[in-house]
């Protein structure tokens, strides 16, 4: 048997949908009760005066007071109870029956009564209403005017039908808790699934060493900022950043510390330049960043400041500082993102051929990369 039953289910407004509904019922039960007296009058005349008083002014007065009672309760109350909702109906069916003795089966609403409490998907609302139900057909048998309308094999043939309902009815919760859990599990499946493709979105654009983005994300990006600046006239620039004699510090000092000295460059590439900046490693040890809202003398103030805070990091491993040279060039709008890269990685050998731990920018007459001061 499957234990756990839904946790949220909008029983309020079920409330509401129930209460309604039994007005409904309420009022079709006039309606018939009130052809019921225009048979009466054709059929019994003399009949007239105890219908209308025993079949329809009583039974309807306590059917409408007792659903005004529980519709005071429940909307001016605000108390959404259950049990007084299927107390209401078991009580309406109540009326119905003892007001109609001579109508044979009218106890199996009783049934209809207690199938009400199948909307809440509660076993123990059910064991309640079967509980009040069983009550309420004991109870009418007290009557002389039904008892004297039935035999002892309908009294028991009613209880057993009433228990063979409850007995049908758990089934039907026990099928909708299955099928809750099954639409439950598929419902995190899918949430798992919708975090780990997140997930995966993030770590097929960043890089695993330096969390940065990788070669690929790098080239999405130019694709889409060089687009953006040749239409906008936005200024764009280029650095390539590459750890100057790498190769001789893995040799030197092993691979693994090799890493360490990669991560703490790529971080200080992070801090050195600002949130308009895009920074991506773009091969082993070369990274490559694209500056945004700046002119290229404010972009190389940020690179020049980037490579003289690398310069003066001290690495303990290594016992030394390491540096990088840097190719940095401004976009034109004459100029393809293929050209735009090319003649950066120009400037970037420039700079290596220049001596490195320098930043090589686009003016060839004038290498700023000059100014380079040496590290303390
Ligand atoms: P240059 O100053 O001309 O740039 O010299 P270099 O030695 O830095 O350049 P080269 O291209 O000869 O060597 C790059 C080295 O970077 C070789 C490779 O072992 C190392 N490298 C690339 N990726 C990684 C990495 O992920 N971890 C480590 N530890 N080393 C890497
Ligand atoms: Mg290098
Ligand atoms: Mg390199």
């Amino acid at each position: 048997m499957i234990g756990t039953k839904p946790t949220r289910l909008n029983n309020k407004l079920w409330t509401k949908k129930i209460l309604y509904i039994y007005w409904l019922m309420v009022i079709i039960a006039f309606l018939g009760q009130t052809i019921g007296l225009v048979v009466t009058i054709y059929f019994y005349p003399d009949n007239i005066t105890s219908f209308t008083i025993y079949k329809l002014i009583i039974p309807s007065s306590i059917q409408v007071g007792s659903l005004l009672i529980t519709h005071y309760v429940i909307h001016h109350k605000q108390v959404y109870s259950s049990k007084l909702l299927m107390i209401s109906g078991t009580l309406a069916a109540l009326v119905t029956i003892v007001s109609h003795p001579n109508v044979p089966g009218l106890q199996l609403l009783f049934l209809l009564a207690m199938a009400v409490s199948l909307i809440y998907f509660d076993k123990r609302k059910l064991r309640f209403s079967l509980i009040v139900n069983l009550i309420a057909l004991s109870s009418i048998y007290a009557l002389p005017s039904i008892r004297e309308a039935g035999t002892i094999y309908s009294y028991f043939s009613y209880h057993i039908v009433l228990w063979a309902g409850y007995v049908a009815y758990l089934l039907i919760l026990e099928r909708g808790n299955e099928v809750f859990q099954f639409l439950q599990r598929a419902a995190e499946k899918e949430k798992e699934l919708i975090v780990k493709s997140a997930m995966m979105e993030r770590l097929s654009k960043v890089d695993a060493l330096t969390g940065h983005y990788n070669h690929k994300t790098f080239h999405e990006y130019l694709d889409f900022l060089h687009e953006q600046s040749i239409s906008q006239g936005m200024p764009l620039q280029l650095a390539l950043v590459d750890i100057d004699n790498f190769k001789q510090i893995n040799d030197s000092y092993g691979h693994t510390k090799g890493d360490l000295v990669l991560k703490r460059v790529a971080t200080a590439i992070a801090e050195q330049v600002t949130e308009d900046d895009i920074v991506a490693r773009y091969g082993g040890e070369e990274f490559a960043v694209l500056l945004t809202n700046k002119s290229l003398e404010e972009a190389y103030e940020t690179i020049e400041s980037l490579r003289l805070y690398i310069a003066n990091q001290y690495h303990e491993e290594l016992n030394e500082n390491i540096t990088v040279s840097v190719g940095l060039k401004g976009l034109t709008s004459d100029m393809s993102k293929e050209t735009f890269f090319q003649q950066a990685d120009e400037l970037l050998y420039k700079a290596k051929r220049n001596g490195k731990n320098q930043v090589m920018y686009d003016n060839e007459d004038q290498p700023l990369a000059i100014q380079i001061k040496e590290p303390t």
